[in-house]
């Protein structure tokens, strides 16, 4: 069985396909980069209707299938910005009904979590999901993908990204940050924002954006944000990994393609007794072929959706999705 993944909640469009032992023949992104300032969603969603028919075709090439070969079409529902979603959600259910396959639809951060269990082999993790909009530390307990800690207010490459276009680090900001954080030698005090469970991240931004208007240098605050945000969110995945009794982490997420993150991370699991995973890069963004993996754990699985059940959901959330494949635990 092969499934066609579409995803598209932001500014990456992604198309993946992806078969039942979990072999990933293609797995194709085209971002959206804005000239200048921030992601638009309309001018994103325009983007994914203009790049999806290429890279749909460039996506079977890569496979070496054709289109009819495709069995089951997933793609994400949410949460998204809604002109994304809304698009890429049309050219699925536009494929599902002409090749006369099922559709799914997935939820877009379980689908992170699960092609990460898949390809870095961990069982049951707490996994830290750190993109431009989702700032997440999710588990399972109780039947459901639960989170257990969370931004509130931006999402912590959000962070990144902001500070870079006041800074002249075009988007996505977050690689080139880490570049010349490496050149940074002094540790600047910034707002270390912890809240329980939660982290917020825009006071940081506020605070280093002050120190850089006063003078402070750009490598030492790439140095600093980069050490303070990371230590906050260690700091919180650490505490749900204690508090529900589990030893691994796993990585997801644009930001986790981050060395000193998996660095800090993987050491706060070894003094644990416990072990970080991490996907390889084009696994931590986002990405078509999580999609297609997560569409046929829920296929497979039993659930099943008509149509009329594909309307996308913005603000999905992670427990509001049944995940039938571990029912047995
Ligand atoms: P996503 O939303 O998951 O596709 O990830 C995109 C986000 O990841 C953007 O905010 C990027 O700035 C950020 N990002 C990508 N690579 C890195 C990196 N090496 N270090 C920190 N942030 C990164
Ligand atoms: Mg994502």
């Amino acid at each position: 069985m092969i499934c066609l993944g579409l995803e598209g909640t932001a500014h990456s469009l992604g198309v993946g396909i992806v078969d039942l032992d979990g072999r990933i023949a293609a797995n194709l992104t085209d971002m959206h980069r804005p000239p200048v300032g921030g992601i638009h969603p309309r001018e994103a969603a325009n983007h994914h209707a203009q790049r999806i028919q290429p890279l749909l075709r460039s996506a079977l090439k890569a496979a070496q299938i054709r289109l009819r070969d495709v069995d089951l079409v997933a793609f994400s529902q949410g949460p998204g910005l809604g002109p994304c979603l809304r698009t890429v959600a049309t050219a699925a259910r536009a494929l599902s009904l002409s090749l006369d396959v099922p559709i799914i639809g997935v939820n877009h951060c379980i689908a992170h979590l699960e092609i990460g269990r898949r390809v870095t082999r961990c069982l049951d993790p707490v996994l830290l999901y750190l993109s431009g909009g989702n700032t997440q530390v999710i588990s399972y307990a109780n039947g459901r993908y639960r989170v257990f800690g969370e931004t509130l207010d931006i999402g912590l490459g959000n962070l990144l990204d902001k500070f870079g276009r006041e800074v002249g680090i075009p988007f996505p900001s977050g690689p080139e940050i880490e570049k010349v954080a490496l050149k940074g030698m002094n540790l600047l005090p910034l707002p270390y924002t912890v809240k329980g469970m939660d982290v917020a991240f825009s006071g940081i931004l506020t605070a280093a954006l002050n120190r850089y208007n006063r003078g402070s240098s750009l490598e030492d605050l790439c140095f600093s944000l980069q050490e303070v945000t990371f230590a906050m969110v260690t700091e919180v995945a650490e505490r749900a990994m204690a508090h529900l009794g589990k030893d691994e982490i796993l990585l997801g997420g644009g930001v986790a393609c981050n060395h000193r993150l998996r660095e800090m991370t993987s050491r706060m699991a070894e003094e644990r007794e416990g072990e970080m995973f991490a996907p390889p890069p084009a696994l931590c963004v986002d990405n078509g072929a999580m999609i297609a993996w997560t569409g046929l754990l829920m296929h497979t699985s039993g659930l099943e959706m008509g149509i009329e059940d594909t309307r996308v959901e913005q603000n999905m959330r992670t427990d509001s999705s049944e995940i039938p494949w571990l029912s047995s635990r």
